[in-house]
């Protein structure tokens, strides 16, 4: 540990605090729903709406805090957590991971020996991705709210629910519970890099501070629909990201006269191949136990294709409907390939010797890379042009069991609390930090616990992310309650 990168981180979090006009800590003294000495009962945490209060402006504080990454800095969002936590007499500690970035770790103890097998972790991650403020309406920095709406990068995509995972913790803390298990609050830093500081090293680093059996983060949406709750996505699984650089090579020359094997060209014929790939349908079970459950959710007609797409005389067909009506289900039932970042030329009066492309691949999980090269292979077809598989591809996890009890409280919870509504499994097209803790035998599921239409769900990663403030109150209600339900004795 170095004290003196948290002396200094202090310090900047003090000048920061003073030239914002938020506390370095939290603003509201405790004042907690449960009784001192008696353990709360799911029904017993009842009125949630002080606390939610409280960690909406924990939410507009950490908004305040630009982590941005590249470069992060999550060092002082990450003491500004610690200020939070001490409040209520929990000790956190700092994890440093790489110059002023770092991960917050604190714990609530069930026993004096701790069973890390049985251990709740609730994790999320400080970092956001960047903005491009000309396009925001507001400050994205700012945390104004405009009709019921908190604007902010972050609101959601992440900070939203680290603040909703903290008023959880502290509202646990409060109560004096008795616990079953521990019950760990993470919040982790270079989310949105996956480099040097991130979940990967994390583990590395500090496995045996967070180590759990069963963990909850980001991944998985409450999908509102006309005004009302269809479903839960409860994120088990994820796709697995991978990138292949497309290089087209020719001779190089004067531009007045023009070659027959111009790269530039020989590069746009092969991307416009790749650009109408459709890899193969493939279910994977929880991928097949989603489309059941939402063709019921869905419209008469959707919910007949959704149906319809493993029967053998309009299966194909069936598969098209689904794909074109949403590029979310395409993403799930297949392998993906979105060309992204083209590289070619050098001035405007000369042939380059070479032209490139990145494509982004996502693949299901169990699928294999090479089965997307060969098909691409095969369709591009020009000897001018290789296709070369990127180092550091991401590793396909283990998913997370639907059978487990705590998929079961997450279910019960969401049905209860969103008027009958069904959590279904999702399989996320988008990466998060669960695929790691997978890989150490986690039992991790993906819920941003708030109701979001179509349209607030789209801002993340763009412009003028928002939460609705209502949402927000709900969602910390929710995961208050799946904490209570799943880790108090009862
Ligand atoms: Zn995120």
């Amino acid at each position: 540990m170095n004290w003196n990168r948290r002396i200094q981180a202090l310090a900047g979090t003090v000048a920061l605090a003073m030239a914002t006009g938020f506390p370095v800590a939290a603003q509201v003294p405790p004042t907690g729903p449960g009784i001192p000495g008696n353990p709360v009962s799911p029904s017993q945490i009842g009125d949630t709406s002080a606390i939610a209060r409280e960690a909406q402006g924990w939410l507009a504080d950490l908004i305040k805090i630009n982590t941005s990454n590249p470069p992060g800095n999550e060092q002082i969002a990450a003491m500004y957590l610690l200020g939070v936590l001490a409040k209520d007499g929990i000790k956190a500690e700092i994890l440093d991971m790489t110059p002023g970035r770092s991960a917050v770790v604190a714990r609530l103890r069930s026993a004096a020996v701790a069973n890390p097998s049985k251990a709740l972790l609730l994790v999320a991650h400080l970092d956001t991705v960047p903005v491009e403020k000309g396009r925001w309406t507001v400050d994205p920095f700012g945390a104004v709210i405009i009709d019921g709406y908190l604007y902010g990068r972050g609101a959601i995509d992440d900070k939203g629910m680290l603040a909703a995972n903290l008023a959880a913790f502290i509202s646990l803390k409060r109560s004096m519970a008795r616990l079953n298990r521990d019950v760990i609050f993470l919040a982790t830093d270079d989310e949105e890099g996956g480099g040097d500081a991130s979940i990967r090293m994390l583990i590395a680093k500090h496995w045996d501070k967070f180590a759990a059996g069963f963990a909850i983060n980001e991944g998985g949406n409450v999908f509102l629909k006309n005004g009302k709750v269809q479903y839960a996505g409860v994120q088990a699984d994820e796709k697995v990201a991978c990138n292949i650089a497309v290089i087209a090579r020719g001779t190089s020359g004067h531009a007045s006269q023009p070659t027959k094997d111009n790269p530039v060209t020989h590069l746009a014929a092969a991307l416009a191949k790749i650009g109408n790939y459709s890899a193969p349908v493939h279910f994977t079970s929880i991928v097949r136990r989603y489309f059941e459950g939402l063709a019921a959710l869905e419209d008469d007609d959707i919910g007949k294709w959704m149906r319809s797409m493993e029967t053998t005389d309009r299966g194909e067909h069936a598969q098209r409907v689904i794909s074109d009506a949403s590029p979310l289900w395409n993403a799930m039932l297949r392998d993906t390939v979105a060309p992204t970042v083209l590289t070619a030329g050098v001035a405007n009066n000369v042939i380059p010797a070479e032209a490139r492309a990145n494509l982004n691949v996502r693949l299901l999980p169990g699928d294999s890379i090479n089965g997307v090269v060969n098909d691409l292979n095969k369709l591009v077809n020009d000897p001018q042009v290789k296709l070369e598989v990127q180092p550091n591809a991401g590793l396909a996890s283990p998913s997370s069991s639907l059978e487990s009890e705590f998929y079961g409280v997450i279910s019960k919870v969401v049905s209860q609390e969103f008027g009958g509504a069904p959590a279904l499994p999702f399989q996320s097209t988008w990466l998060t930090d669960s695929a790691q803790l997978r890989l150490h035998q986690v039992q991790a599921l993906g819920l941003v616990p708030f109701p979001l239409t179509q349209d607030d769900l789209k801002r993340m990663h763009g412009d003028d992310e928002r939460i609705p403030l209502a949402s927000f109150a709900k969602g910390v209600d929710v995961l208050s309650k799946i904490v209570v339900e799943f880790a108090v004795a009862h």
